[in-house]
């Protein structure tokens, strides 16, 4: 299964795409994992990066295009993967589609995770995270806004998009993911 999994922050994302990887068993590119991994690391791309994500703002698309598509390389997303955080732009999501047009292996299914904006709020302010500043939530929420969800329509018209109700307990979300999944798998 070749899967992008779409949400803003706060929305759960998260803890979902754990519980559908440990199903569904696809290789895991989550690219904010991947950015604090680097920023940690000290690696030049990880500490450039870092300037972005201390502040809530979007990395440049081609440093995350270059890290997608190095990472899309390997042999364990072969059998399939999971575009966590990514892509988070048209430019990224054109990106996208060029490289797996040109690979033959094309998305599958782009799941979008659905919360109301003021419960976002709510929950990152409590989450504690170093980017979890309110300032830098504000960014993020309007960046989602702004610059994200246009990637809803772009899915959409593509026939690949299905919205899932992110509001309920964490096994009534993961249960509507699976009523997608489970056919395609
Ligand atoms: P996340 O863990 O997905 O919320 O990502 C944390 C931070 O990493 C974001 O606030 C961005 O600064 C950066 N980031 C992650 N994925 C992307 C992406 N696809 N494009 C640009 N920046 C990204």
């Amino acid at each position: 299964m070749r899967l992008v999994f779409i949400g803003p922050p706060g929305a759960g994302k998260g803890t979902q795409a754990e519980y559908l990887i440990q199903k569904y068993k696809p290789a895991h590119l989550s690219t904010g994992d991947m950015l604090r991994a680097a920023r940690d690391a000290g690696t030049e791309v990880g500490l450039k990066a870092n300037e972005y994500m201390s502040k809530g703002e979007l990395v440049p698309d081609q440093v995350i295009v270059d890290i997608i598509r190095e990472r899309l390389a390997a042999e364990d997303c072969a059998a399939g993967f999971l575009l966590d955080g990514f892509p988070r732009t048209i430019a990224q999501a054109e990106a996208l589609d060029a490289m797996l047009t040109e690979k033959g292996t094309p998305l599958d299914k782009v799941l979008e995770l659905r919360v109301p904006e003021e419960e976002l709020f709510q929950r990152l302010a409590s989450r504690g995270r170093a980017d979890d500043t309110p300032e830098a939530i504000r960014t993020r929420l309007v960046g989602y806004r702004n610059q994200t969800s246009p990637l809803l329509d772009y899915y959409a018209e593509k026939g690949l998009l299905t919205t899932i109700d992110g509001l309920g307990t964490i096994e009534e979300i993961f249960d509507r993911i699976q009523a997608v999944l489970d056919p395609l798998a």
